[in-house]
C-alpha cells in the first residue's frame, strides 16, 4: 500500500441530528464552491444515507448548514439511481399527491403529507455539472422532502397542528421511558 492509498479518507457514516435539535430549523446557505473537502462529506452524507437506511439525506441533517441533498429511491439496485444535488432548486412542480413520510430526523413518526405530483429540480452534481432531475412519485416527494430539509422545515410542520402536538407528546413519553424509538421507512 502507498503512502497515498494510506491517507485516502474513506467514506464515514455521521450522526444523524434528530428533532427538536435547532439546527434542524436552519435555512441552509448555497455553496459558493464545490471543493475536495465538500465532495467527501457528499460521500459521507450517501454513506450515512445508505446505513440508515434512508432514501434520502439533506446536509443540515448531519450539522451541516449547506444546500446539499442525497437520494436514492432504488435500494433493490443501489447506487444505480444514486443523485447527489448542490444548490437544488424547485424550478417546476404540478400536481397533487399524498404520500406516507417518515424522516430520519424524526424518531418514531410517520404521517400522509400532501405534496406535488411531479416536479422539476435544476442543480448541480458535485463535479459541477448542471442537472435537471424529473421526478414523480417518491423521487417527486423525497425531492420536495430534502429541498424542505435545506429551508428548515420538517415534514411534521406540513401536517395539522393536532397531529403535531401528538407527535410531541408521543416523543416526551418515549423519553420518558427510557426506549430509543426505532425509525420506520424515511426520507
Ligand atoms: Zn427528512
Amino acid at each position: 500500500m502507498s503512502i497515498q492509498s494510506a491517507c485516502y479518507e474513506n467514506p464515514v457514516i455521521r450522526p444523524i441530528l434528530t428533532y427538536p435539535e435547532p439546527g434542524l430549523k436552519e435555512v441552509a446557505s448555497e455553496v459558493p464552491e464545490i471543493d475536495g473537502a465538500l465532495v467527501r462529506t457528499i460521500d459521507d452524507m450517501v454513506e450515512t444515507m445508505y446505513a440508515a437506511p434512508g432514501v434520502g439525506l439533506a446536509a443540515p441533517q448531519i450539522g451541516l448548514s449547506q444546500r446539499v441533498i442525497v437520494l436514492d429511491v432504488d435500494h433493490e439496485n443501489k447506487g444505480k439511481h444514486l443523485l447527489k444535488i448542490v444548490n437544488p432548486v424547485l424550478a417546476e412542480h404540478e400536481g397533487e399527491i399524498l404520500w406516507e413520510e417518515g424522516c430520519l430526523s424524526v424518531r418514531d413518526y410517520v404521517a400522509e403529507v400532501r405534496r406535488a405530483a411531479r416536479v422539476l429540480v435544476r442543480g448541480y452534481t458535485p463535479d459541477q455539472k448542471e442537472i435537471a432531475i424529473e421526478g414523480t412519485d417518491l423521487l417527486a416527494v423525497a425531492l420536495q422532502h430534502e429541498i424542505d430539509h435545506l429551508d428548515g422545515k420538517l415534514f411534521i410542520d406540513r401536517i395539522s397542528r393536532l397531529k403535531r402536538d401528538l407527535y410531541r407528546r408521543r416523543l416526551k413519553k418515549l423519553e420518558r421511558d427510557g426506549r430509543e424509538p426505532t425509525t420506520g421507512s424515511l426520507l
